[in-house]
């Protein structure tokens, strides 16, 4: 009891010293963490996770404290250090006008998902005053990722008009909804979608979408404050199967750790990019991995569109042992529910490097195969995707990344196996065009990216695509692959896509 009196005075005096309530918590919980994670008795060094579990709960406490008495407008900007996905999808997204947040980077797991709902979000504002910008005006530019605070009134004249302008570029793009995505030398790229919530589903039929390349299955997850029952998931992903009827659905199992919390089920870890997460995670789980395959295999009954990628997978041994669950799981749904179920086809994301050297071993096991360029450029770069500091080491313009993704075509389609790729990387026209010079059969992307791609699509010739992927790999920086590929773009009248690099960090 004592100790949290100590707590409670430092806080209080912490406060006094100029931080806001929420401030002056975490400064305080993160100094006692670190202090009980120096100390030599096990027991105590294990309360850590007790102190960071009461941190979060007093700051929730707080947040809730501060935005009940605030209402979420069409003018509103979502303000955090950090904001996680599970908070991001409990909110009326289609009122958020745009999220800055002092943490995270581009590939964070909450962007991709703000990305997908076409909310502009900066990340990675490491000097962001957070407790600071109550009711105070701003312009998030998240093609430059820039916040102007108080912006003066000439800088708002011109952003009114580059809005303007955005609006008109939408329109234009609109006329690509119906349109095939054919190079003008007559090749068909298949695009798809990536979704989560239905609004993606929604959105990706809209914009003509030949399929779901990735259903991030842990979305609903983090919408719940427990694990969904057989029932409740066979619901949901029914809704996804049927949206897309007569068209695959390529369905992920539950790809939990890293970035990616489930508010009721916290993994704490050192180092949890290269943690307990997807199939790790699930394989130690199989009664989690199983009640969502049986809930995916029911809700496929009649419509046979269901296909099965496992996400962070590096020994042959964890599809080895997926498989077999599948196998028991399909045999006994089909049991229990006197029905045939078409086999799913089952693929597994290639995300972690071990994975691009043994394709044929992989081969031997799996129906496809499917790229996870947010994940396996960290890996291969080891760089973090959500730390700012190392943004601009992030690169899917990287000539390694390219060459690794070129080399990993060529194996997919020496074994005869269909490779798509689901990654950010897919929905920069600038690398779509590349990736689809490199053979990729399927390019799945966000909702908000389908149109700027299929127009990309429609006015670079396959040739040269072709052309532009030889000379960029043989470039020796992402920079100037990166300025090889705007050159070409603003010389043939899509200099609108080019700055239309949506997340950039500053
Ligand atoms: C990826 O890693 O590229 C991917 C699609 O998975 P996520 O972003 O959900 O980790
Ligand atoms: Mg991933």
């Amino acid at each position: 009891m004592l100790y949290y009196y100590v707590l409670l005075y430092e806080i209080k005096e912490t406060k006094r010293e100029g931080r806001g309530a929420q401030g002056a918590v975490k400064h305080v919980i993160d100094r006692h963490v670190a202090l009980f994670a120096q100390m030599e008795d096990d027991y105590l060094r294990e309360r850590v996770s007790d102190l960071k579990d009461l941190g979060r709960r007093i700051l929730a406490a707080l947040q809730e404290d501060d935005t009940s008495h605030k209402e979420i407008t069409s003018e509103s900007i979502l303000i955090g250090e950090e904001i996680s996905t599970a908070a991001l999808v409990e909110l009326p997204v289609d009122k958020i006008a745009a999220i800055v947040t002092s943490e995270g980077a581009a590939n964070s797991h909450m962007v991709i998902v703000a990305r997908a709902l076409g909310i502009p979000t900066v990340v990675g504002v490491t000097e962001l005053p957070v407790n600071n910008l109550d009711d105070v005006e701003m312009i998030v530019d998240a093609y430059q990722g820039r916040v102007f605070v108080n912006p003066p009134r000439r800088l708002r004249t011109r952003y009114k008009e580059i809005q303007k302008e955005e609006e008109q570029i939408a329109k234009d793009l609109k006329q690509y909804e119906t349109k095939d995505s054919i190079t003008p030398d007559g090749v068909t790229v298949k695009l798809y979608v990536n979704t989560g919530l239905m609004i993606d589903v929604v959105r990706g039929v809209q914009r003509g979408a030949k399929g779901v390349g990735l259903y991030r299955s842990e979305i609903p997850f983090m919408l719940r404050d427990r694990f969904p029952g057989e029932e409740e998931q066979r619901a949901i992903y029914r809704q996804q199967l049927s949206h897309f009827a007569n068209k695959p659905v390529i369905m992920r199992t539950l790809d939990i750790g890293a970035d990616k919390d489930l508010p009721y089920f916290q993994i704490e870890e050192e180092n949890s990019a290269l943690g307990w997460r997807g199939i790790r995670f699930t394989l130690d789980h199989p009664e989690i991995f199983s009640s969502q395959i049986r809930a995916m295999l029911k809700a496929s009954i009649g419509l046979n569109n269901l296909h099965i990628l496992l996400p962070m997978v590096t020994n042959v041994s964890e599809v080895e042992e997926a498989l077999y669950l599948l196998e028991r799981d399909w045999l006994a749904v089909q049991e229990e529910e006197q029905v045939k179920i078409t086999k799913p086809k089952i693929g597994i994301m290639v995300e972690v490097p071990s994975v691009l050297l043994q394709i044929g071993e992989f081969a031997e096991l799996v129906d496809f195969f499917s790229v996870g360029s947010n994940d396996l450029i960290q890996y291969l770069l080891a760089v973090d995707r959500n730390n700012p500091r190392v943004a601009s080491v992030y690169s899917h313009f990287h000539p390694s990344v390219l060459r690794a993704l070129t080399r990993l075509v060529q194996e997919c389609h020496k074994y005869d196996k269909p490779i798509s790729i689901c990654g950010e990387m897919a929905g920069d026209p600038l690398s779509a065009i590349l990736l689809m010079a490199m053979g990729f059969n399927t390019l799945s992307m966000s909702s908000s990216n389908i149109l700027r791609v299929r127009k990309a699509i429609c006015h670079v010739p396959m040739t040269d695509a072709q052309k532009l992927l030889e000379e960029v790999v043989a470039l020796s920086n992402p920079l100037m692959v990166k300025s090889w590929m705007e050159y070409y773009f603003k010389h043939h009248g899509l200099g609108d896509m080019v700055k239309s690099n949506r997340m950039v960090n500053i």
